[in-house]
């Protein structure tokens, strides 16, 4: 098989190559956002055709790097679409952060290769319109995040038993149980030291508002075909039990595992084999017991945010999101504080107008929008 990696230097593409040489899968691309030396290093060991580094203004290192290897480079959108869209590729592993996703995730499909997707992003601005393209030519997606690809497992053999009830679990992440109050005057430190996970930055603080809740929820919705109101979320400290599906029948099927991101992206890679995987075993003895509780919408407001975008529908789920990869990237520069986040969701989805998604641009245009806004936002609140 082969494949290309997009975001092959963050921590799902790392953990992708490490599957891919273990289970001799041949690497055609890799792409990277900023880390032009170690993008290089991957490049050169795994005898890829191409590189591409997002941020253009490192071309000229990266190309200083491969000089000679004759592996080819490229940069920018043009080049993360073009090694989306590569001839003889089996599928694409897209695992970039934010909305940068979406167009490479796209011209992967129009080109029918298959989607390793990572990059939660890219549904939740344009998942009407991925899933539409997706389904017209037939490209399978296989989710990478952990609760979808839960249940996702726990769907196998069940084709044409309707879902009742998706049981989409969350860690709560490191503030879980915190007033508003207590959650004032948080650091970036405590917003990024995950209890279970371990992950980007972005990712990270996503999981200390909740956001990434929200943005599971509507992820949730565009993969499976369900309604918000068959989504149920609820707070596992443990992170084991990693998503459920309710049937008809009551019977609950659920996927449990350590919590470590490499069983579920080597089921992506490898559907529908299971092989072993270098991750520690389940130990349930050792865990002793397993606890569910509910969320809090009120203090991790993002989480609301969400659900409300997408029960609006249209171009709202991309102004949530828009808003929030401005508000974060705020947050992690030390310009606003932890709860400026969800008030700046908040206040973008509040004033964003509805618009049906026809094509990109419709998406694209939402996302910038809703950026704009919240420039004006962070400034207004920034320190
Ligand atoms: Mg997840």
């Amino acid at each position: 098989m082969n494949i290309t990696v997009l975001g092959s230097t963050g921590s799902i593409g790392t953990q992708a190559l490490d599957v891919a040489k273990k289970h001799n899968i041949r690497v055609k691309a890799v792409a990277a956002a900023n880390s032009a030396k170690t993008l290089a290093d991957q490049a050169k060991e795994l005898g890829v055709k191409c590189a591409c580094i997002f941020n253009e203004d490192k071309k000229a290192e990266l190309d200083e790097y491969l000089k000679g290897s004759g592996i080819k480079t490229l940069c920018g959108m043009d080049g993360l679409k073009e090694i989306a869209s590569m001839d003889g590729v089996d599928k694409m592993l897209n695992s970039v952060v934010g909305m940068v996703g979406f167009e490479p995730t796209l011209a992967a499909i129009r080109k029918g290769t298959a989607v390793a997707l990572a990059n939660k992003e890219t549904l939740v601005a344009g998942g009407d319109l991925v899933m539409r393209e997706a389904k017209e030519r037939n490209v399978a997606i296989y989710p990478v995040d952990s609760e979808h690809s839960a249940v996702f497992q726990a769907l196998q053999g069940n084709e044409g038993n309707r879902i009742k009830k998706l049981i989409l679990t969350a860690s709560g992440g490191p503030f879980f149980g915190k007033t508003r109050q207590e959650l004032e005057n948080v650091t970036i430190d405590q917003a990024l030291a995950h209890p279970n996970w371990s992950m980007g930055r972005k990712i990270t603080t996503d999981s200390a508002t909740l956001m990434n809740k929200g943005l599971e929820f509507i992820e949730a919705m565009h993969l499976f075909g369900i309604s918000a109101d068959q989504i149920e979320i609820v707070v596992h400290r443990q992170s084991v039990v990693h998503s459920a599906i309710e049937f008809e029948d009551n019977s609950v099927i659920a996927q449990m595992g350590v919590p470590d991101m490499k069983i579920p992206i080597q089921y992506a890679l490898l559907y529908p084999h299971r092989c072993e995987c270098d991750t520690g075993r389940l130990d349930l003895t050792a865990l002793g017991s397993l606890t569910f509780e509910k969320p809090d919408p009120e203090t991790f407001e993002c989480l609301s945010a969400c659900i409300k975008a997408i029960r609006k529908g249209g171009t709202l789920p991309a102004a949530v999101n828009g808003a929030n990869e401005a508000a974060v990237a705020a947050f992690l520069d030390n310009r606003i504080g932890f709860l400026d986040i969800g008030k700046i969701v908040n206040t973008v989805c509040e004033n964003a107008e509805y618009k049906e998604i026809e094509n990109e641009s419709d998406v694209l245009e939402a996302d910038r929008l809703a950026r704009e806004q919240a420039a004006k936002l962070i400034e207004t609140l920034g320190r």
